[in-house]
C-alpha cells in the first residue's frame, strides 16, 4: 500500500463536515514532520528598556512555514502541540535554538539575553532545571544567556513545583519572567511568595486605556503593586509613542511591542543593531 502523502490527507481532512476540527488533528499530525525538517523557525522580538534606551533582552518567538497551511501563528498550534502531548518536542527544540544562536552571537560580540516561552508541563517537569543545566552545558554558556517566561495560569496548576523550579533556575543565573499577567484568574496572593525576577503585563490591559481613566488606574496600580514586590516590569504590545511615554511616566521598566521593534530574524537583528541600542563588544 502507497502511504498517503500530505495533499492527500489535507484534502481528505478539507472534505469533511468539521473542517476547524480536521484542521486541528492536521496540524497535529505534521508537527513531528515539521521539526524533522526544518518547518519551525524562530524570531526575535527586542525589548526596550525606559531607563536607557537601549535593549539587554529580546524574546524568541516560534513561527512555523507549514507547506500546505501557509504561517500558521502559534497562538494557534502552541495549545494543539499541548493537547497532543508534543509541548516538551517544541520547548526542547526552541531551547536548543536560542542556544545555538548564542553560541553565535557571542562569538560576535553580541551579548543579549533571549527569554524562552514555556508552557505547563514544561514547568510541571520536575528535571527542567537539569534539563536547562545540561543544555547550557552542551553549548558552555552560562545562565545568563538565557530567561525563561510562564504563563500566570502554567503557574498556578502547581504552584509549589513551578516555585521549586525556579529557585533554582534562577541559581543558575536564568531569569525567569511571568507572562501574560493579569490574565489567569488567579488571586494577587499567589505573588508574595513567587521568586520571579520580571512580571510581562498582557497587552489587554492597554485597551482604552488613552481614553478611560479607569483603565489607567489599574495599569499604573498594576505596575506599582509589581515594583513594590520587587518584580522588574514590562509592558507587552506596545504599538505607539503615546502609549510608551504614558507607561514611562507611570514607572514600567521595559516596552515590548511594534512600536520599539517586530518579532525579526536574527539576520535582521544583526543589521539593526544600532538603532535597537544593543552594544557589540569587542
Ligand atoms: P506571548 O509570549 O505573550 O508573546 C507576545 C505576543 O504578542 C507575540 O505573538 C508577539 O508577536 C505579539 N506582539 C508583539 N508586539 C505586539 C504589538 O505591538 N501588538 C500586538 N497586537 N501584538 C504584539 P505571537 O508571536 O503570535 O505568539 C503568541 C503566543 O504564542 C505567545 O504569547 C506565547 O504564549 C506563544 N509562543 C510563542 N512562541 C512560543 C514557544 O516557542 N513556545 C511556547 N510554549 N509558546 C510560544
Ligand atoms: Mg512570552
Ligand atoms: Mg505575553
Ligand atoms: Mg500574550
Amino acid at each position: 500500500k502507497r502511504a498517503r502523502s500530505d495533499k492527500d490527507m489535507l484534502a481528505a481532512y478539507q472534505q469533511d463536515d468539521d473542517i476547524s476540527q480536521r484542521r486541528e488533528l492536521f496540524i497535529i499530525n505534521s508537527l513531528p514532520k515539521a521539526l524533522a525538517h526544518n518547518q519551525l523557525y524562530l524570531v526575535y522580538q527586542p525589548k526596550e528598556s525606559l531607563h536607557h534606551g537601549g535593549c539587554e533582552q529580546v524574546e524568541a518567538l516560534i513561527r512555523w512555514e507549514h507547506p500546505d497551511l501557509g504561517l500558521i501563528s502559534p497562538a494557534e498550534f502552541i495549545p494543539l502541540a499541548e493537547y497532543a502531548g508534543m509541548i516538551d518536542l517544541v520547548s526542547a527544540w526552541a531551547l536548543e535554538q536560542v542556544l545555538m544562536q548564542q553560541v553565535r552571537w557571542r562569538a560576535e560580540g553580541i551579548h543579549i539575553r533571549v527569554a524562552v516561552n514555556l508552557s505547563v508541563e514544561d514547568m510541571q517537569e520536575g528535571n527542567l532545571p537539569t534539563m536547562v543545566q545540561a543544555a547550557l552545558a552542551r553549548y558552555q554558556l552560562p545562565g545568563e544567556v538565557l530567561a525563561l517566561e510562564i504563563t500566570e495560569s502554567t503557574l498556578m496548576s502547581n504552584l509549589a513545583r513551578a516555585t521549586e523550579n525556579i529557585v533554582k533556575l534562577r541559581e543558575m543565573g536564568v531569569k525567569v519572567a511571568i507572562d501574560d499577567f493579569g490574565t489567569g484568574h488567579s488571586s494577587l496572593a499567589y505573588l508574595k511568595d513567587l521568586p520571579a525576577d520580571e512580571v510581562k503585563i498582557d497587552r489587554a490591559f492597554l485597551d482604552g486605556i488613552m481614553e478611560q481613566e479607569r483603565a489607567r488606574n489599574i495599569m499604573t496600580t498594576s505596575i506599582q503593586l509589581a515594583k513594590r514586590l520587587g518584580f522588574e516590569v514590562t509592558v507587552e504590545g506596545v504599538e505607539s509613542d503615546a502609549l510608551r511615554k504614558m507607561l514611562a511616566a507611570m514607572g514600567a521598566d521595559n516596552i515590548q511591542g511594534q512600536y520599539f521593534a517586530r518579532p525579526m530574524r536574527a539576520l535582521e537583528l544583526e543589521m539593526d543593531l544600532r538603532r535597537l541600542g544593543i552594544a557589540r563588544r569587542a
